[in-house]
Formats: C-alpha cells, sequence, structure tokens
C-alpha cells in the first residue's frame, strides 16, 4: 500500500489531478475480518466484517473527507461546514486541521456521542448546536454554504460519495471478487450510494466478476427509505442513523433496485443485540449505528431470505469507542470493594 494514502492508491478512480494536493491521516486499507459466530448463527459459509471503525477518526466517513478536503484546498477553500450526527464532524475537524483549513460544524442538541464531540473540539472546530433532528442542521449548512461562507463536506458534496467507494474496491481486492451480498446501515445514505457505485465500477474495470445484492438497513424509529415518507421526528439510540430525510435518498433506492437488494428496518432491541453480539462473540467493538448491518443480516437469514448466498460483508461503519455511554448501559453497575482477595472472590461470585 503505498504511503497509506487514499488518494494517492485510487487516484485513477478519483476526480483528483496532480494539482490535488495529497492530503492524508493514513486512511482505508481497513480490515476485512472473518465473523466465525456470526457463521455458525446464520449458516452463510463465509460472513466477513469491513471494520470501518479503523480508519484515523474512527469512522468511514474519513475516505470521502480526505477527497472532500484536499479538492477544497485545491479550490482555493478557507472553511468547511458540515452538519453532523457527530462522525462526519470528527472527521472533517481533523481534515482541517491537517489541511490548515477553518471548520464549522453544525450538531442535533442533546443526540451526539461523547466521543464525536471530543474529537470535533479537539481538533478545534466551531461547533454550535441547533434544536431539531439532523435534517434540520442539514439545511441550515446548505443555507449557509450556497450563501457563499464556506465549502459544505456533507455527503451532498460530490467528492465525499466518490471518495467513500474505496472500501468496495478494497472488499473486491480482498476477496478476489465482490460478495453475494452487502449489509449496511443506512442513515443519511451516502454511504450505500458510494458502495454500489464502487461495486459497479469495480464490476467494470475487472476487479469483480459480480456486484452484491445491496441489503441496507434503517432504524425502525428512522426508516423513512422503508415507510417510503420523511419521518419528522426520528428517534433511535443509534444516533448516526438518526435521520428523517436522507440526502442521498435517490441513490438508494437505485442502489437497491438496481442490485435486486432491499432496505428494511431493524428495531432498537435487535440494533442492541447486535451491537452486543460482534463486541462479545466477535470481539470487535463497533457503535451501535454500525450494529444495524449485522442486526438486518441476522433478521434476513432468519427470515430464509439468504439460502442462495455463500458470501456476504457487513459492514461495520464506526469504532465504539465513539459512545462509552451507550456501551456502559449493556452492563450494571461495577462493584467496588476494598482492596482484598476475600472482598474481590465475593463481588466475582
Ligand atoms: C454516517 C454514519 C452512518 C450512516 O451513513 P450514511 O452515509 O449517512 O447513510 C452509519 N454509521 C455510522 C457510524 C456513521 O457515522
Amino acid at each position: 500500500m503505498p504511503g497509506g494514502s487514499l488518494i494517492e492508491r485510487y487516484a485513477v478512480h478519483l476526480p483528483v489531478s496532480q494539482r490535488t494536493p495529497r492530503l492524508t491521516l493514513g486512511e482505508g486499507a481497513t480490515p476485512l475480518v472473518r465473523a466465525a459466530a456470526l457463521e455458525r448463527e446464520t449458516g452463510i459459509p463465509e460472513v466477513w466484517l469491513k471494520v470501518e471503525g479503523q480508519n484515523p477518526t474512527g469512522s468511514f466517513k474519513d475516505r470521502g473527507m480526505v477527497v472532500a478536503v484536499a479538492k477544497a484546498v485545491e479550490a482555493g477553500a478557507r472553511v468547511v461546514l458540515c452538519a453532523s450526527t457527530g462522525n462526519t464532524a470528527a472527521s472533517a475537524a481533523a481534515y482541517a486541521a491537517r489541511a490548515g483549513l477553518a471548520c464549522t460544524v453544525v450538531l442535533p442538541a442533546g443526540q451526539v456521542a461523547e466521543g464525536k464531540l471530543a474529537q470535533a473540539i479537539a481538533h478545534g472546530a466551531r461547533i454550535v448546536a441547533v434544536r431539531g433532528p439532523f435534517d434540520a442542521a442539514l439545511s441550515v449548512v446548505r443555507d449557509l454554504a450556497s450563501a457563499g461562507e464556506a465549502t459544505l463536506v456533507n455527503s451532498v458534496n460530490p467528492h465525499r460519495i466518490e471518495g467513500q467507494k474505496t472500501a468496495a474496491f478494497e472488499i473486491c481486492e480482498t476477496l478476489g471478487d465482490a460478495p453475494d451480498a452487502l449489509f449496511i446501515p443506512v442513515g443519511n445514505a451516502g454511504n450505500i450510494t458510494a458502495y454500489w457505485r464502487g461495486f459497479v465500477e469495480a464490476a467494470r474495470s475487472g476487479m469483480a466478476r459480480q456486484r452484491p445484492r445491496m441489503y441496507g438497513y434503517q432504524a425502525a424509529g428512522a426508516a423513512p427509505l422503508v415507510g417510503g415518507a420523511p419521518v419528522p421526528q426520528p428517534e433511535t439510540f443509534a444516533t448516526a442513523i438518526r435521520i428523517g430525510n436522507p440526502a442521498s435518498w435517490s441513490g438508494a433506492i437505485a442502489a437497491r433496485d438496481e442490485s435486486g437488494g432491499a432496505i428494511d428496518a431493524v428495531t432498537d432491541a435487535e440494533i442492541r443485540d447486535a451491537y452486543a453480539f460482534a463486541a462479545r462473540c466477535e470481539g470487535i467493538f463497533c457503535e451501535p449505528a454500525s450494529a444495524a448491518s449485522i442486526a438486518g443480516l441476522r433478521k434476513r437469514a432468519r427470515g430464509g431470505g439468504l439460502r442462495d448466498v455463500r458470501r456476504v460483508v457487513c459492514v461495520l461503519t464506526g469504532n465504539g469507542m465513539k459512545d462509552p455511554e451507550s456501551a456502559r448501559s449493556l452492563a450494571g453497575p461495577i462493584p467496588e470493594v476494598d482492596a482484598t482477595i476475600d472482598a474481590v472472590r465475593r463481588a466475582l461470585a
């Protein structure tokens, strides 16, 4: 992997030229890990997890952000701007700091995991919280950007989607082909759009022989693509996908229909269970939203919808350490006792 730079590695597939700065924090080239416990449970011969939480700021957003910020620098921008449920803000703030740009983030008040907020603060972003869901924050930053106040780096910026499609290339390179099916969480729907574009291009350029069926999963309380209409008050503990009106709506529908896949909902209980299962049975600590892909795989396998499938990939979009509060809620209080062998034994009994 030359230099650990995603832009350098995939330059021929990206909208970059010699003039585009080779900005990098070592993004991409994330592990694809075999999931033995999920194979046993589902009966699918091969289940793989794409561990996107291993990106520099702990989520897949870095793939798109490195391209979006590099292009902003190339165009002479001084400020980048985004709305975010947390990970876009963390990524934008880090790459802006790296590139010497200012960064402004607008967050839905009270709905951002603690670790993500810490990242945006540490990287020096200017932060404003607005009352309302993510969709209201996105609407505000779109207006600010069209007033010429900064370069918008949400996934409505086409460079984001271009960068994010590289994850599909990596999967094809590692497996020697595309999987039969891909399971992915869906919030604003940029990532499912990007993966589908990546798989289509991989098949066209000989990187893969086939294209996967795309299975996108929304949280039941925030499932506009499943219900077919925007959700004004989206609700789920998986805050990264707490989105009621996805910007890449049509991209998600195209990915579903062109691939012969589906977009479905999983309940918060199913997401929470998959989140704990990944950590306890596969050793992979992802964030709640990421586990929607595993919850979706389990639901579809249970329903008998995957009998013809041999090899699947679940995308684990972000790192569990970003959201300590959700992890903490998986267990009761930690006993505090005297520092004696008897007291510790009693507490463990
Ligand atoms: C952004 C994000 C998603 C949703 O991706 P979209 O492109 O908005 O559909 C899922 N999981 C995590 C951890 C995210 O940060």
